[in-house]
This record gives C-alpha cells, sequence and structure tokens, in this order.
C-alpha cells in the first residue's frame, strides 16, 4: 500500500478507537497522530536514503524494505507497548492499532508481503504479491485494484472528517 492509503487506514482507526480509549485530545489531533501511525512502519523507508548515498538510488531502490526487521509487527508491538506503558497510554494504544493495521494493509495488498512471525521464522506473508523490482513496484501497483480501494479508503477518511468538522 502507498502512503496515502496507509494515512487514511489510520485517521479511519483512530475514529474507530476514539469512543474506546481514554484521555483523547482534540480530534483533529488525534486524526493526525492516527493517520502518522498508520505510517509509521514505513518510517524505515530512511533506509533507502542511507542506501542511496552509499551505492546510489538504482542500486537503493532494489531492496525490498518489507524484508527488514523495521518492518516486523513483533518490534512495532514492542515499540506501541513502550509507548502505552511508559508515555501515554493512549497514544500508545492508537500506535499499536496504526501499526498493525499497517501491516494487514501491506500483507493484502499485492506487494513482496510481511514477516509476520519473525524473529520466529523468515517466511513471507503475501496472498497477493507484485514483485517488480524498484520504481516499478509503484507503477505496477497502480494498475492493481487495490489501488482503488486505497483511493476509497482515502475518500472516506476524507469524507469522514469534513463531515465531523462542519458539525462541530
Ligand atoms: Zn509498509
Amino acid at each position: 500500500m502507498l502512503p496515502l492509503g496507509h494515512f487514511a487506514t489510520g485517521v479511519l482507526v483512530a475514529e474507530a478507537l476514539r469512543r474506546y480509549v481514554k484521555r483523547v485530545p482534540d480530534p483533529r489531533t488525534w486524526w493526525l497522530a492516527g493517520g502518522l501511525c498508520g505510517l509509521a512502519p514505513d518510517i524505515d523507508c530512511i533506509g533507502y536514503l542511507i542506501l542511496a548515498l552509499r551505492e546510489g538510488w538504482r542500486k537503493a531502490v532494489l531492496y525490498d524494505h518489507h524484508s527488514w526487521p523495521t518492518h516486523a509487527p513483533i518490534v512495532w508491538i514492542c515499540v506501541s507497548l513502550a509507548v502505552l506503558l511508559y508515555l501515554h497510554q493512549s497514544y500508545g494504544t492508537l500506535l499499536l492499532a496504526g501499526s498493525l493495521t499497517h501491516f494487514l494493509c501491506d500483507t493484502l495488498t499485492p506487494s513482496t508481503g510481511i514477516m509476520w512471525l519473525w524473529p520466529v521464522s523468515t517466511t513471507v506473508i503475501r496472498p497477493f504479491s507484485l514483485l517488480s523490482p524498484g520504481f516499478q513496484w509503484v507503477i505496477d501497483y497502480l494498475h492493481t485494484p487495490a489501488f482503488l480501494v486505497e483511493i476509497g479508503l482515502a475518500a472516506l477518511a476524507a469524507v469522514f472528517i469534513y463531515r465531523a468538522l462542519r458539525s462541530r
């Protein structure tokens, strides 16, 4: 999934959690935080900048960040629990839900898949595989039905936020 869909999914997750989480801040801040939590696991894309500096962009984009430990659910479960226990219960809960939803979306959309059981197993789960190398993956992904679903999620999140803000 592309960043647009991850952000939109995070916003929708934040709204779904809003009623159940204590000490929720103002809705706009909560939705923004939800979008960022939905995007959070892709922060490892910063690694591409480091690789590009060392090896050039052509080689850097051939790496698959889904195969890095930073894209393993257990890492984000641990980070979320640390935030939940030591920093802020509501944002920790949001990060847990947002990051796990991120991995669910990465699994259910055509990609190289996710290692759900890392470090116990490096088996990749990918019901809909799309193994194009580098930037070609983006081009190919734009032609899949999953991209239309992503656009739909983004539209749903935008309409929802617009309505919620108008009714205030
Ligand atoms: Zn991802």
